[in-house]
């Protein structure tokens, strides 16, 4: 006979992890999978590494909601738990009159999702704590850093461990079928196929999500849970030029730009890079194409001058599992359990691009809340 488990919770990124924590409790069997040879081998160790604030989100999306708990919490898990990270605050800048208006719709989304301690600067305020940034105005935000993400999710997954949950590597998810009462899994690992049941199935594949919530008889179309791909290029800055700011600098983001637009944002060793771009792709690949140096070097220099062309060196890339195709409208995670879909037990993560690194804690607790309802 298969063996039985309580919740088997596909892909070991950020948040299938998180997931791990917030549903083992030693006495549930649980089993995080993961077809790669490690943990975070995808999006989690491919992104800007920022706690954001919650700036963006529309107002009662699980975006915002999930990035502002999120970031208190993440910041909660760090101090105590000496996990590497620094709250280096960002600004957000205006480089005209217009701008500055969105900047004052910016602040009152923000403080309506809940974000504390913004304010604005004038000109002379930004001269003042960033000498080398040219605005005419920005948005302060006290509550951005960065973080070691890699320490994040070993720290995750050592307290799943620790609460009994098992971390199974090469373990692909090939095949789900609906059961009474729960799900058989198949799984493709170095020894050949094997099946097992689980009571709830939770699904944390990043960018495969939408294919295994398909395996799991999900209607893609019908739900509005087919993923599009979309890539984010880097490029570093050279060691010399790392100095010029001090904390994390953003532009006014424009409608027609999906994302925060090309940024400054720093790691913990004090490196500048910028990025990431955005790129609709239809297969998984992380080239940086050495060409968009000027267009990254564009999209900074009006509000850095001091940085030169000759500065910037292709980086990495990442690829954000986007719910919203190129021209729509931003769109919400999906984070659902299918009951309504006559799939009682099974938990769809959908579409958790950014904010999704900050927001796992709190995705992580909402998830735990509703296994805790099912067993
Ligand atoms: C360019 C970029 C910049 C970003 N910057 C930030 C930022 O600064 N701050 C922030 O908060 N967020 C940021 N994000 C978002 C954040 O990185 C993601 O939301 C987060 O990493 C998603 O984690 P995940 O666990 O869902 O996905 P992943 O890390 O991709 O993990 C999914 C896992 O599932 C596994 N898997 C898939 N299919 C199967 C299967 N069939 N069987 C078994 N295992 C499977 C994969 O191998 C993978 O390990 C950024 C994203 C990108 C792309």
């Amino acid at each position: 006979m298969a063996e039985i488990i309580d919740v088997a919770v596909v892909g070991a990124g950020i948040i299938g992890l998180a997931v791990g924590w917030a549903v083992a409790d030693g006495k549930r069997k649980v089993y995080v999978l993961e077809k790669n040879d490690s943990f975070g081998q995808e999006t989690s160790s491919r992104n800007s590494q920022v706690v954001h604030a919650g700036l963006y989100y529309p107002k009662n999306s699980l975006k915002a909601s999930t990035c502002v708990e999120g970031n208190r919490l993440l910041y909660e898990i760090c101090a105590s738990n000496g996990i590497a990270h620094r709250k280096l605050t960002k600004i957000v800048v205006a480089a005209n009159d217009l701008e500055r208006e969105k900047l004052e719709a910016l602040l009152k989304n923000a403080a309506e999702n809940g974000v504390g301690g913004l304010y604005l600067l004038t000109r002379q305020e930004v001269k003042r704590i960033e000498p080398n940034v040219e605005a005419v105005a920005a948005l302060y935000v006290p509550s951005t850093g960065i973080i070691d993400v890699h320490g994040l999710m070993k720290f995750f997954l050592g307290k799943a461990k620790d609460k009994g949950a098992e971390v199974v590597y090469r373990a692909e998810v090939t095949g789900i079928a609906k059961e009474r009462d729960g799900y058989s899994v198949t799984v493709q690992d170095s020894s050949g196929a094997l099946t097992f049941f689980t009571r709830v199935l939770i699904n944390c594949a990043g960018l495969n999500a939408g294919k295994v919530a398909a395996m799991a008889g999900i209607d893609l179309k019908k739900a509005g849970y087919r993923l599009h791909y979309c890539k984010g290029e880097y490029f570093s800055v050279g060691k010399g030029k790392s100095g010029l700011v001090k904390r994390l600098v953003y532009p006014v983001p424009l409608p027609e730009v999906t994302g925060a637009g090309i940024h400054v944002t720093l790691d913990l060793d004090g490196r500048m890079r910028l990025g990431p771009g955005v790129e609709y792709i239809r297969e998984i690949e992380y080239t940086v194409d050495e060409n968009k140096r000027h267009l990254f070097y564009e999209g900074v220099k009006r509000f850095l001058p001091a940085l030169a062309l000759n500065d910037l060196a292709p980086e990495m890339a990442g690829v954000r599992p986007k719910l919203q195709g190129p021209g729509e409208r931003q769109k919400d995670f999906v984070i659902h359990h299918e009951e309504d879909k006559g799939l009682p037990g099974l938990i769809n993560l959908v579409g958790i691009e950014s904010p999704g690194l900050t927001a796992s804690p709190a995705i992580a607790k909402m998830v735990g809340e509703i296994v805790n309802e099912l067993l």
